[in-house]
């Protein structure tokens, strides 16, 4: 029988290659997928319904919330952000292991809600290169951007509630990191009980 899949919980500040990492990770583990949560932001350039996000008007994410939805939410920014819960115990069930790439309020509420998950920080190597990073992306505003190194501030002093620390200075490096952990967990006694009782019987 199929393990259950490993819920990994991805935060860092924007700016900081997240998706980037992701991306290049997901096309080497096909074991693995990633969320899509929903929000109340407008969509960037290029970005998709359904894929990259589901975008949604503030009123549909409250009704959401009110029905239990979401497996945790949070407001950033000044939008809301949630990942849909239904979708990710799916995949979890069918022995996949699932990404939430999320921001640190959402990751918290999961870890207080003791749910099986291994919590992974993606840090830049300065605060320097993380704004050279986000101003280099050219999908916000000044104005927007400001808001995000604040955030920055505050989410990087979360770091120690974190299980990993991964420090984004090249994408391949990363990557391997990034594998390497999701390797180690999958070894976890506890994530191999099925396992366990069968050699023993
Ligand atoms: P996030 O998803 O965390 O907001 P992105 O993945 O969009 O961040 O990355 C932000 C910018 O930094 C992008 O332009 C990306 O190409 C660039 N970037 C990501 N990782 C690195 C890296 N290791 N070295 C240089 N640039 C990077
Ligand atoms: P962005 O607007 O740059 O796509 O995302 C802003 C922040 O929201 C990022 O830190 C991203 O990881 C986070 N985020 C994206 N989806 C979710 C979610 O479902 N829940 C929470 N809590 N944060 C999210």
């Amino acid at each position: 029988m199929k393990n259950r899949g490993i819920l990994i919980v991805l935060s860092g500040p924007a700016g900081t290659g997240k998706g980037t990492i992701c991306k290049e990770f997901l096309k080497k583990n096909p074991d693995t997928v990633l969320s899509v949560s929903a929000t109340t932001r407008s969509p960037r350039p290029g970005e998709q319904h359904g894929m990259d996000y589901y975008f949604t008007t503030r009123d549909d994410f409250e009704k959401m919330i009110a029905q239990n939805g979401f497996l945790e939410y949070a407001e950033f920014c000044e939008n809301y952000y949630g990942t849909p819960i239904k979708a990710v115990n799916d995949k979890l069930d069918e022995g996949m292991n699932v990404i939430l790439e999320i921001e640190v309020q959402g990751a918290m509420q999961i870890k207080e809600k003791k749910h099986d998950a291994v919590f992974v920080f993606i840090a830049p190597p300065s605060k320097k290169i993380l704004r050279e990073r986000i101003e280099g992306r050219g999908t916000e505003t000044p104005a927007v951007i400001e808001k995000r190194m604040l955030a920055a501030e505050t989410e990087l002093k979360q770091i120690s509630n974190y299980d990993y620390i991964i420090v984004n200075d090249d994408v391949e490096s990363a990557v391997k990191r990034f594998e390497a952990i999701k390797e180690a967990e999958s070894y976890k006694t506890t994530r191999n009980e099925e396992f366990i009782r069968e050699v023993c019987r």
